[in-house]
């Protein structure tokens, strides 16, 4: 038996409006190349790179929404190495003095340590044009803002991984610092992965680069833990190596193996002072936060929403908003929970749209919440009637118009029961010979004759008692 230990590197792109060290403009995508560079973030020389303030600022915040220790003194360095896209010839990172240390992000009631936050420059991008024999070469994204966020091995599974990644971007997305898209390139994740047995020390890892969506990071995981749990119980070993993701064959592959360490021979950027983050510039961040997921949870489970749910809900800003709206409008909360996250949810997937692409209004959702769990109409027509109230409809209204409240009259009910007994001897007799089974065929023709009108329950025991069975 094998245990997966799985660690984080996750990038995500800032949403400021200029680079990290000069006056560019950040908004770069989809504009033509080299459009959007200077002196300063094509590192020619003699230039002085300037710390973006705002920038900074979303690097504390983050920090902070994790938990982590913020210094009092951040500092940046250079890490150096040589690549085509990276005019300088090194990286302004940060190294020994990040914005952050020592978080903690919970997910699904397991702790997963945070190890550091750090604020960094993008590299440039190269261009590998089919059929031809050079590289071309595009700096709009050279120097634009980054954080590098690196987890602690506490991850125990591929789907923990998952929920991780997408805790981290409700969590940039609700302090509005980064798009955090990975479709867009704004979030990306590295992974490090190796197995062992329970108890035993860490077993040799290897990194799985360039994971651009969080079900690849799932799938990718999944099929390295598989792979290197063959090697070991076969007796052979792992080799340290760095990994790439064929989405399409759904497997990995060999990048490079390892040979120790690269060595970027850090040093502090002498263009940059030590930046000084004092008690009041951690306030004033601290103050302009919005209410983070894991309060929202919290806020959740005190109206009522059982753990599970809320965390699913509180994560997830889209349909957080419109329970907290409905929530107003008088939904019962558990009941409003289990809609969003099955009904609700399904809907907009099957449909692949948003909330704002439906016509869903908080005050309909509540209204339709309500009826439903207040058994003024039965589950079956509530879930009838979602599509339409999910395109504007009141159900109130269509209910009314209907006749689509829930019959609860037995002797409304009597009449159509008789009938269907009397239209089903061979099903009667299964029944009343032991197969009590049987009787949900007969249910189901009532709640068809009553367009599913007709309580269950109720309908159930008229069953029973007119054909003579206990049920
Ligand atoms: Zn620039």
């Amino acid at each position: 038996m094998y245990e997966p230990v799985i660690g984080l590197e996750v990038h995500l792109h800032l949403k400021t409006k200029t680079k990290m060290f000069c006056s560019c403009s950040a908004d770069y995508f989809g504009a033509a190349p080299n459009t959007h560079v200077c002196p300063v973030c094509l590192g020619l020389p003699g230039v002085l790179p300037v710390p973006n303030a705002q920038a900074v600022d979303y690097g504390i915040m983050f920090a902070l929404a994790l938990g982590c220790e913020v210094p009092e003194w951040t500092q940046f360095h250079r890490k150096h190495y040589f690549y085509p896209d990276m005019p300088k010839n090194y990286q302004i990172s940060q190294y020994d003095r990040p914005i952050g240390a020592r978080g903690v992000l919970e997910v699904a009631g397991e702790r997963i340590g945070i190890t550091r936050v750090h604020l960094e420059e993008d590299a440039g991008k190269s261009l590998h044009p089919a059929g031809e024999a050079h590289t071309l070469l595009d700096f709009n994204r050279a120097g634009s803002p980054l954080i590098e966020l690196v987890t602690e091995p506490d991850i125990k599974s591929p789907e923990q991984a998952r929920l991780f990644l997408n805790h981290l971007r409700a969590i940039a997305q609700t302090l509005g610092i980064s798009d955090a898209n990975p479709e867009e390139g704004k979030m990306r994740a590295d992974v490090n992965v190796s197995v062992r047995r329970p108890g035993e020390p860490l077993g040799t890892k290897v990194e799985i680069k360039n994971l651009n969506s969080f079900r690849s990071v799932q799938k990718a995981l999944e099929y390295e833990i598989e792979r290197q749990t063959k090697i070991l119980k076969k007796g052979g070993q792992i080799e340290q190596a760095t990994l790439g993701w064929d989405e399409n064959a759904g497997r990995t592959y060999l990048m490079r193996t390892k040979e120790g360490e690269a060595d970027y021979r850090y040093m502090p950027e002498p263009d940059i002072p030590m930046l000084h983050v004092t008690k009041e510039w951690l306030e004033r961040v601290r103050a302009a936060m919005p209410e983070l997921p894991a309060e929202k949870m919290r806020r959740y489970r005190e109206a009522g929403v059982k753990a599970y749910d809320a965390e699913i809900l509180a994560y997830d800003r889209e349909l957080s908003g419109l329970f907290d709206a409905a929530l107003a409008a008088g939904a019962p909360a558990q009941a409003l929970a289990n809609w969003l996250n099955a009904d609700v949810r399904g809907f907009l997937a099957a449909g692949e749209k948003t909330v704002a692409e439906t016509g869903l209004t908080p005050e309909h959702l509540a209204a339709l919440v309500k009826l439903a769990d207040e058994g003024k109409i039965t589950s079956r027509v509530a879930k009838e009637l979602l599509p339409e109230v999910m395109e504007g409809a009141d159900p109130a209204r269509l209910v009314k118009e209907r006749g689509l409240e829930a019959v609860s009259d037995e002797g409304a009910l009597a009449k159509i029961v008789d009938e269907v007994i009397a239209n089903n001897p061979a099903v009667v007799e299964q029944i009343k010979g032991g197969k009590a089974k049987a009787i949900n065929a007969l249910l189901g023709q009532v709640m068809k004759a009553t367009r599913g009108t007709a309580r269950p329950d109720l309908v159930r025991k008229l069953l029973a008692e007119k054909i003579g069975v206990e049920v």
